[in-house]
């Protein structure tokens, strides 16, 4: 039976459209639920939408609009992101669902009832993250994210104990049961649980929250503070409110649990510390790994309504077709730091990588092989590229989500093939009537299989390759089958087909 393999992205508000930032989130956790799938384990990628924040029910009003309504056509902002991005999600969380109301009720009624108390709060509140800082948290008086004074509020909550839970976290992050890569973002955290780790407010007035969100079990006129209810989407959504087949499958899971979160770096703390606490109070097995992102800039500049270069995912894509975004963002884009994205080096790595490179490899080869064997792929000669080698550091990569490093891997393999063919120069031993059996069979196997690489990074343009190259793109097995040398057959007939990259000219 296949191995369960369990991934998230965060879930964003819907109040906003999505811009490129988001599409960077999506993009890398389909890259990696992608090459777990092409591993051969039982993926389950999960995404959805945050819909229970008050910014939905300021956003609505400002709109003109019933909530509910503004919240349902915003989800298909990003539920479209499926064609849009090629983004092969399995199930869609929006929490404003009645599984997610039962869900996140359920996880709190099972959080022990020493680890949640009411008291008087008086706290720092951002309207814009809904959150309360504390004064250290703050940078020259104003909330890091949205550079704006927080506002001070009173009232009363509900608290969670979180202090019950500081060694047990330390323990957890230090041995990597809970993995959170990259490595200086672990060292954040702990540095952070080391300090001491305060209460927090899990629930709102019902004034506060307008009335809109999960109520808190037993207290009408308390609505679950709304990063509470959103993180429980990780397990709503797999049916945890009737202990459902999914969420014993993928969360639970029997042994060796792979249960990864991917988020940005401003959610760390909520993830790496409160769900997991909120987890480990409710007894829940905890996710196994959390993978942070960076956030993305916008020709070295933040992105912002004020600036206006705010990047949607939908100019972008019309403007240069999904595959070449995703090439871009996973390829040029750090996975670790922040990024940034730049029309200029957008182009020039388009055409360097793609037009120029594999799409020119491509098309010049299977031109040689109709022009010197009549389009026939020959017998199998050795690998004389050692494509073991570069399995290993694609791998290696992935395995990190270190995809920068991984596309490079491929495109080192594509200049590997080009200087082979410069060197071999099949076209003079043609005329010597030589044979060019043993340049051409090469690289086109090497093709097939920067193909089969190329499955996470840029899934249609890869089965478009491994298509023209006569393979049966329904029939695509795992990758330890697909990365043996020579299962690209002879006799098979290939012809000159569409480009894969068209070179971009700008208009
Ligand atoms: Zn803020």
């Amino acid at each position: 039976m296949a191995k369960p393999f369990y991934i998230s992205t965060a879930i964003p508000y819907v109040n906003a459209a999505p811009h490129i930032g988001h599409s960077l989130e999506y993009i890398q956790t389909d890259a990696i639920a992608r090459y777990q799938r092409l591993l051969g384990k039982d993926v389950m990628f999960m995404t959805g939408t945050d819909e229970n924040s008050l910014k939905n029910v300021q956003a609505a009003e400002k709109a003109g609009k019933e909530v509910g309504l503004f919240v349902s056509e915003h989800a298909q902002n990003f539920i479209c992101f499926k064609e849009l991005l090629d983004i092969s999600y399995d199930t869609f969380i929006r929490t404003t669902e009645e599984r997610h109301f039962k869900g996140a009720q359920k996880l709190w009624s099972m959080c022990k009832p020493e680890d949640i108390y009411k008291a008087t709060y008086k706290g720092l509140y951002c309207v814009g993250c809904e959150a309360f800082y504390t004064e250290d948290d703050l940078v020259e008086g104003k909330c890091p994210e949205h550079n704006s004074k927080p506002e001070e509020i009173e009232e009363e909550n509900y608290f969670f104990k979180l202090s019950n839970y500081q060694q047990d976290l330390i323990d957890l992050i230090n041995s990597d049961k809970v993995k959170i890569t990259p490595d200086f973002r672990k060292a954040e955290v702990l540095k952070f649980l080391e300090t001491g780790l305060l209460d927090f407010s899990i629930s709102r007035s019902h004034q506060r929250a307008h009335g809109w969100g999960v109520p808190v079990p037993g207290d009408e006129e308390q609505i679950m503070y709304v990063w509470f209810d959103a993180l429980s989407n990780y397990i709503t959504g797999l049916d945890f409110a009737s202990n459902g087949s999914d969420f014993q499958k993928y969360w639970v899971q029997a042994n060796d649990r792979e249960v990864l979160h991917v988020l940005g770096k401003g959610i760390t703390r909520f993830h790496a510390i409160y769900w997991l606490g909120m987890l480990l109070s409710a007894g829940v097995p905890l996710p196994s790994a959390e993978f942070i992102h960076g956030y993305i800039t916008v020709n070295g500049q933040k992105m912002s309504k004020s600036l206006g270069n705010v990047l949607s995912p939908q100019d972008v894509v019309d403007k240069f077709g999904c595959d070449p975004v995703r090439f871009y963002l996973l390829g040029a884009v750090s996975s670790y730091h922040d990024g940034d994205f730049s029309e200029d080096r957008f182009v020039e790595l388009y055409n360097a990588h793609l037009a120029n490179g594999i799409g020119n490899l491509f098309s010049r080869t299977v031109a040689m092989l109709v022009k010197y064997l009549d389009g026939v792929v020959p017998e199998p000669t050795e690998d004389i590229f050692n494509l073991e080698e570069f399995w290993k550091k694609y791998q290696n990569s992935m395995e990190v989500y270190d995809f920068p490093e991984a596309v490079k891997a491929i495109t080192e393999l594509v200049s590997t093939c080009d200087s082979f063919i410069s060197t071999e120069q099949p076209w003079t031993k043609a005329k010597a009537g030589e044979p060019v059996d043993g340049v051409l069979y090469p690289v086109l196997e090497a093709l097939r299989q920067i193909a089969i690489a190329l499955l996470p990074i840029t899934p249609k343009s890869a089965y478009n390759l491994l298509s023209q190259l006569g393979q049966n793109t329904d029939k695509i097995g795992v990758l330890a089958e697909e990365c043996t040398w020579g299962k690209l057959a002879a006799g098979l007939k290939l012809t000159k087909g569409e480009s894969l990259f068209p070179r971009y000219v700008a208009e």
